[in-house]
């Protein structure tokens, strides 16, 4: 079912407002969607008052990092499912899937294990890293427009397992048709900066036991690119 049509008005600044003429961006890609993110913004106030209202609810307890992250998942997903109504973001929606999609070693990980439980063949790359005095240099950015190795028939095949960056990418326009290509700056990743820092906590301690120093690590360092890790699935 198709969301309900919402009603668009232009409650920009006088000086983005000013930024953009100046940039030619036209009248049509000022609009905001108002009403929707006035719901949004209640919806995520709601959540939040029922995490602190509820400690136990969301408690990621202390433990192995595969099961720390698999709870946290739950979490984004619960998370998530408040703000579907806003979108048009549904199962079988596919166009997203042509982007870049970070990924740690841990989802990595998890996402082989999946792989191997399931009797699915993959070939293994060796993944890039970014590191430090390289973080001009995009993960993936060669990767824009082609569609992930785990999309089939339209449908992500590591559904269960897909990384964090893919449960949180959301859009608020009323169709996909912006969700690729140049027009997939309209994505967003949905997430707060305590989802931000849990997501990169838990990442680091995985990285910890296997005896990497993660003091002085920049987020963009701890990453790879999805396709960079599996060359084909069969
Ligand atoms: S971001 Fe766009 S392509 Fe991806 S699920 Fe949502 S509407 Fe579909
Ligand atoms: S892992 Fe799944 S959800 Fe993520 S980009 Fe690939 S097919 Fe899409």
């Amino acid at each position: 079912m198709l969301p309900p049509k919402r009603k668009r008005i232009k409650p920009i600044s006088p000086d983005e407002l000013l930024w953009r003429q100046e940039e030619g961006i036209p009248d049509s890609e000022t609009e905001i969607d108002v009403p929707s993110a006035d719901k949004i913004e209640l919806a995520i106030e709601n959540e939040f008052r029922i995490m602190n209202n509820n400690n136990n609810r969301y408690l990621i307890k202390d433990g192995p990092p595969t099961k720390m992250l698999k709870a946290f998942y739950k979490y984004v997903d619960e998370i998530n499912m408040a703000f579907n109504k806003y979108s048009p973001c549904k199962r079988g929606c596919s166009k997203c899937c042509r982007i870049p999609v970070d990924v740690s070693d841990l989802e990595i990980n998890i996402i082989k294990h999946f792989l191997d439980k399931n009797k699915v063949k993959y070939i293994q790359r060796k993944p890039q890293k970014i590191y430090a005095g390289d973080s001009d240099k995009l993960i993936g950015k060669e990767y824009t427009g082609i569609a992930c190795i785990f999309l089939k028939d339209n449908e992500c095949s590591i559904y269960p397992v897909r990384p964090f960056k893919c449960r949180s990418l959301i859009t608020f326009e009323d169709t996909n048709d912006k969700c690729d290509g140049e027009d997939s700056i309209k994505l967003i990743y949905l997430s707060s900066y305590v989802i931000e820092r849990t997501y990169e906590a838990i990442i680091k301690l995985y990285l910890k036991k296997k005896g990497v120093e993660t003091d002085f690590l920049q987020p963009y360092q701890i990453f790879s690119e999805l396709r960079e890790n599996f060359k084909r699935i069969g």
